[in-house]
């Protein structure tokens, strides 16, 4: 129960007309005279407004902290404890404005570790069924294709409209240990374009094709098919360079690449020119049977890929099989 500041010890000699009187006094006067009459312990009193003789007092404090919170004085019946007060209820504070509840635009996941222990690191963004898996810089001296997935990452971020139905995983750098070291192949020397299982073959064309010791050896290409068995993408797209093409393999495929061309006019083919064992494209079209693109960008800017692809990598986002 909230009581009324009673006057400091000084005052409560004095009647209360005489307490407002000097206390004006004191307004006027000066306070520095005054306090340095008070002993240092004595608690600061505050300037107390002029009170008529016989008004109740309002406990000044209070009511210069919180003004909502000025106690209300009730009338009590004789005989009642005078000093009760009862405080004025505080209005409830007013509703904070609801802000719908949205999943996380993009979530960031960790689905394995290069050979050097560096992450491989996804990005999930959009929670629809139209599932479509993104890679780039599969060979780590192919900068640009990290370059053109990160692009598209941020414009999928500013443009939240493309996602409607959509799960969209992108990996920019599938081989971070080659782009590190800027090279082709992996920490262990393995091209991991030739290393996935269903048509892979232990045959070293050159060393920068080496297939490594078996299929699925290296911990970039597991990390890769964990992924793609987790979300099951219906397309898959995997950014390369320098060819300037779109590579297919399989029916679906084929619908895929004709769908991009009408945006980015690449040639396509189903048959890059040589033989490709134990490649994503293989594993994707022959094993899961999935729609997969290898997207050949040509020497160009990252810029101008970008540009040239945005269209072609949206349309291929939105189609459904
Ligand atoms: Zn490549």
């Amino acid at each position: 129960m909230l009581r009324p500041n009673k006057p400091p010890p000084l005052f409560r000699a004095f009647p209360s007309f005489l307490v407002a009187t000097c206390s004006f006094t004191i307004g006027v006067c000066g306070v520095a005279k005054v306090g340095m009459a008070i002993p240092d312990t004595t608690p600061t009193v505050a300037p107390t407004p002029f009170t008529a003789p016989g008004a109740p007092a309002v406990p000044d404090a209070v009511s210069k902290a919180n003004p909502a919170a000025t106690p209300e004085i009730v009338p009590t019946e004789p005989g009642s404890d005078a000093e009760e007060i009862t405080p004025t209820p505080t209005p409830p504070p007013k509703p904070l404005k609801v802000i719908p509840k949205v999943a996380p635009l993009e979530r960031q996941e960790i689905f394995g570790h290069s050979v050097k222990g560096r992450p491989l690191l996804a990005y999930v963004l959009g929670e629809g069924t139209n599932v479509t898996v993104i890679f780039g810089a599969f060979h780590g001296n192919e900068t640009n294709t990290a370059s053109v997935v990160e692009r598209l990452r941020e414009y999928l971020k500013q443009h939240p409209e493309t996602l409607a139905g959509c799960r969209i995983i992108l990996v920019p750098k599938v081989n971070p240990d080659g782009l590190a070291m800027q090279q082709r192949v992996n920490a262990h020397g393995v091209d991991l374009n030739r290393n996935f299982p269903g048509s892979w073959q232990p045959r070293v064309r050159r060393m920068r094709y080496s297939p490594g010791p078996r299929a699925a050896s290296e911990p970039e290409t597991q990390g890769v098919m964990q992924l793609l068995k987790k979300y099951k993408p219906g397309k898959v797209v995997s950014i390369h360079s320098p060819f300037h093409t779109m590579n297919w393999t399989g029916e679906r495929s084929r619908t895929l690449a004709f769908i991009m061309q009408q945006y980015n006019k690449y040639p396509t083919t189903d048959n890059i020119g040589y033989p490709t064992p134990g490649s994503l494209g293989n594993y994707c079209g022959r094993v899961l049977q999935i729609a997969i693109i290898t997207l050949e960008l040509p020497i160009e800017s990252a810029s101008l890929s970008w540009q040239a692809n945005r269209e072609a990598l949206l349309a291929a986002i939105a189609h459904r099989f």
